[in-house]
């Protein structure tokens, strides 16, 4: 009984001792200030500081939410914490690491600071270990737990996203670097090692224009530009021709944008790469086709022009001397002689027109008018010069208009005519007996536009189903045999398509062997009224005018001299000619002339230089009217450019030569409107 007493008073006397270390110590250690410990409890963090028993010497309250500790603070002082490890490790996500950890940090005594720690319920804890030491003695350790779920949880979702990018960059092929404000390399990626044929390790430090760029090269230049637009916080794209590792020529897109420091200085650039290699070969061989289609395209045209001109001459001489011709006394053979003579000419110019016309079409060079027109009265003339054809083959030719047609449509007049001219003079070719119909009904109305459906329809041969789908194409006829028969180019109906789409139109052909062709053509107009159609010009025509005027005729072409001085001389014109362009200046430099009339092409001085000169060093006021068989458009801005005053195109008709001449002989006699 003594000794158990002696033993209790012993043990109480070791507590009391215990106790009063425990206070000593958590003076020592709260030797602090009120006001700092006030601060470690108020902190939003959870703090508890443990002597080096493990005994807890101050705890605060948020260190109790954050481990779900019910006590109160204050009641957890001198709590022994020795396996509280052990105690609390389910609540950790990995609990044999976390008691592991804790024993070695209390065995290490070494500050550790924001270790991360996973809980089981998903939440993530940062922890620092602060060993207490005073005077060099180790007297416990303060523990400063936060919760950076949120934080951490943004971080993983921020990886999470980065990976996804990078992840997608990679499968897309491109290529990555990174260059300090000198160009050094500082990272690539593989890919950009791929497309580039180098290794990590031949990148990194390296100055990536010595690697990638000739020397000579213009597009090194693009990139020290670019490097100086990084340092300015500028940003784009652009292309680069490069040298593959291997030599090989490549060419990349890059896309670069500046990065900065954390206080936003810029320290380098960032690159993504793409090798665009066989996109620019596709593009340069594209380029390279355009520019020979374009080539080819000019080179048709100035054969067009160059073909057209050397059958238009002769073909001005075939024509104006037949008609002089006609006006002799001819004996009835004669006669049937040059008729032939004179519908050949025609169907050769009609031929010559046709080409010059496709060709227009497909260089988009033929303009549609917007002008007004009325269509009875273009229907009716079509009918004027159609119908005798018709009736010489013994055809019925019938015209049907729509009392509902607008007085005034506005459109293309010309246009119209010559697709409804293709059609019926197909229909007129391939129809040996029956009825020709030219209709034009109106489809659809309102105040401001009507549509009218214009139809062409014959009971001739009739086209063959298997040949209707390929029948707008240029040069297609039926079969061979037949267009020797009838004639033709096979380009009618390819035109006719066109100009029908150029009017926005549509064009349909319905057809029987053996039994007829219905052609339909479906356009729509704004209508007009009286005051939108073009005003002609009448002119009182005094054909005395010409008598006694002198006219130079500037021509290289003998036949044409002939033509024009021939036809000139019946109204008693004084005409001199001069076979280019510096002898007429010679002549008008001693002659006087009431007009000129000026070839284009010709030896020696052209008629656009002769103009020039006439008109800065002789005259400013006398008439120049070109004679040209350009027909091509632009032609007619040319001669104006120059100074001339009038066009004419060969082959002229003699009635067209006299108009235009009398228009710029005769001043006193203006247009009567
Ligand atoms: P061309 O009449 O000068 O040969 P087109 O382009 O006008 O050229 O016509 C092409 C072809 O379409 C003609 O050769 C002919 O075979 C066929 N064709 C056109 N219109 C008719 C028609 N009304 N009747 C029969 N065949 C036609």
């Amino acid at each position: 009984m003594k000794e158990e007493l002696e033993y209790l008073k012993k043990e109480l006397a070791r507590e009391r001792a215990a106790r009063m270390e425990a206070e000593r110590q958590v003076h020592d250690l709260t030797m602090m200030s009120d006001r700092q410990k006030t601060f470690l409890l108020s902190l939003q963090t959870g703090v508890m500081v443990e002597d080096e028993n493990r005994h807890i010497l101050l705890v605060n309250q948020h260190f109790c939410n954050l481990f779900g500790i019910p006590a109160s603070p204050f009641d957890m002082v001198g709590w022994d914490c020795s396996d509280t490890a052990e105690q609390s490790k389910h609540l950790f996500a990995e609990p044999e690491i976390f008691t592991g950890r804790i024993t070695t940090l209390l065995a290490e005594r070494r500050l550790v600071l924001q270790e991360e720690i996973w809980l089981a319920d998903g939440r993530c804890f940062s922890r620092d270990y602060v060993p207490v030491f005073i005077e060099g003695r180790y007297k416990g350790h303060l523990w400063n737990y936060s919760d950076i779920t949120r934080q951490k949880t943004s971080e993983i979702k921020l990886k999470r996203r980065e990976e996804k990018y990078r992840r997608i960059i990679e499968n897309m092929n491109i290529g990555l670097l990174e260059v300090d404000l000198q160009g050094h390399i500082h990272y690539a990626n593989q890919s950009f090692c791929t497309m580039s044929g180098y290794l990590v390790d031949e990148l990194i430090g390296k100055v990536a224009e010595d690697l990638f760029m000739e020397h000579s090269n213009d597009d090194k230049k693009i990139i020290l530009e670019r490097h100086e637009m990084r340092k300015k916080g500028l940003y784009d794209a652009y292309e680069v021709r490069i040298r593959h590792h291997s030599g090989e020529p490549k060419w990349w897109l890059i896309s670069g944008a500046p990065i900065y420091d954390d206080i936003g200085n810029p320290i380098g650039s960032i690159g993504i790469h793409l090798d665009i290699t066989m996109q620019k070969d596709l593009e340069i061989n594209l380029t390279q086709a355009r520019k020979i289609a374009e080539e080819t395209a000019r080179a048709k045209e100035v054969f067009l022009a160059n073909m057209s001109h050397e059958i238009r001459t002769p073909l001005n001489a075939i024509l104006g001397l037949g008609n002089q011709l006609s006006k002799t006394s001819l004996d009835p053979i004669q006669e049937s002689f040059l008729n032939a003579i004179n519908t050949s000419s025609d169907n050769l110019l009609v031929i010559i027109n046709d080409i010059l016309d496709y060709s227009k079409i497909e260089a988009g060079k033929m303009r549609i008018e917007h002008i007004g027109f009325e269509m009875t009265s273009l229907l009716r003339q079509i009918e004027l010069t159609l119908s005798q054809n018709a009736r010489s083959k013994g055809l019925e030719f019938i015209l049907e208009t729509d009392e509902s047609l607008a007085p005034v449509l506005i459109g293309d007049p010309y246009r119209i005519n010559q697709a409804i001219l293709n059609l019926l003079s197909n229909s007129i070719k391939f129809t040996e007996k029956g009825t020709i119909l030219l209709g034009c009904r109106v489809k659809d109305t309102s105040e401001t536009e009507q549509q009218l459906t214009i139809t062409v329809e014959d009971t001739g041969i009739g086209i063959d189903p298997k040949f209707l789908g390929s029948i707008f194409q240029k040069f297609s006829q039926e079969n061979v045999n037949a267009a020797r028969k009838y004639g033709g180019t096979g380009l009618g109906m390819a035109i006719t398509y066109q100009l029908v789409s150029l009017m926005k139109g549509t064009i349909e052909i319905e057809s029987q062997k053996g039994e007829g062709t219905k052609a339909e053509i479906t356009l729509r107009f704004p209508i007009g009224n009286k005051r939108d159609l073009p005003v002609k010009e009448e002119r009182h025509v005094n054909i005395d005018v010409l008598r006694g005027k002198r006219i130079l005729i500037v021509e290289d072409n003998q036949l044409n001299r002939v033509v024009a001085g021939t036809i000139l001389g019946t109204y008693k014109v004084e005409v001199t000619e001069a076979v280019n362009g510096q002898e007429a200046i010679d002549l008008m430099k001693t002659h006087d002339f009431d007009l000129v009339l000026m070839d284009m092409q010709m030896p020696v001085i052209d008629g656009l230089t002769a103009t020039k000169i006439i008109r800065s060093e002789i005259s400013r006021d006398v008439p120049i009217i070109a004679l040209t068989a350009n027909a091509l458009q632009g032609e007619q801005d040319k001669c104006m450019e120059a100074g001339m005053d009038d066009f004419i195109t060969k082959p002229f008709i003699e009635s067209r030569l006299l108009e235009v001449i009398l228009k710029h002989l005769d001043h006193s006699e203006r247009p009567a409107m």
